[in-house]
């Protein structure tokens, strides 16, 4: 087999072992005609603009929020919950969660709740940075009561700058996706309005990731 077919088949298994791992969300229920935008790495100086623009388009997204950052800014992550968006953790430094020793990661995510004032409902979210996960710290997340967000489709935002590249790429999602995208890119922010005129086009509404799991 070559690189590129083992690649797919690991991320095939890594895949099916998510899907069916309680307390791991990576794709929503089909049968709803809902999807999920999502959005890593701010709160950052473009996150006002995000904000607008997805009042302007009329839908709620998830960010996944580094603690760090968003320590430095309380009012933004004020904002963030105002406009109706579900906030969650993403590591407190962006530091790789197989990286970290079972105590500093769940120190990093507990900081990073204390600087989110809290989610929710239940059970707090939270996406490993670079989604970097291995068994030791999925299972010291889940343990330690965190639901652990992941996705179904990559935008592959983070390795282009051309938006209509990223608009390609959202174009392929179906009824339960949960889309990866970040924020702090013009090029990400550009996409946005044909992302959701193309959603909205194929019949399917967008929701929170929080939503898009509930019952
Ligand atoms: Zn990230």
């Amino acid at each position: 087999m070559n690189n590129v077919v083992v690649t797919s088949v690991r991320a095939h298994i890594k895949n099916a072992v998510f899907d069916a791992f309680p307390g791991v969300r990576r794709r929503g229920p089909s049968a709803s005609r809902r999807v999920a935008l999502t959005f890593d790495d701010g709160p950052d100086h473009l996150t006002e603009r995000y904000l607008d623009m997805l009042d302007q388009l009329g839908v709620p997204a998830t960010f996944f929020l580094v603690g760090g950052r968003a320590a430095s800014r309380p009012d933004l992550v004020r904002e963030y919950r105002r406009r109706g968006h579900q906030i969650a953790g993403h590591g407190y430094d962006h530091k790789r969660f197989n990286q970290l020793g079972r105590r500093e990661l769940l120190e990093q995510c507990a900081a990073t709740e204390t600087a989110l004032g809290g989610q929710l409902s239940g059970r707090p979210w939270v996406r490993p940075p670079h989604g970097s996960l291995d068994a030791t710290s999925l299972l010291s997340l889940v343990a330690a009561g965190y639901t652990v967000a992941m996705w179904s489709l990559d935008s592959r935002d983070y390795s282009t700058n051309s938006s209509s590249d990223i608009v390609r790429a959202c174009a392929r999602v179906t009824a339960g996706d949960v889309l990866l995208l970040h924020e702090g890119q013009q090029w990400t922010l550009d996409a946005l309005p044909n992302i959701v005129a193309a959603l909205q086009a194929a019949g399917l509404e967008c929701v929170t990731m929080h939503d898009l799991f509930a019952n």
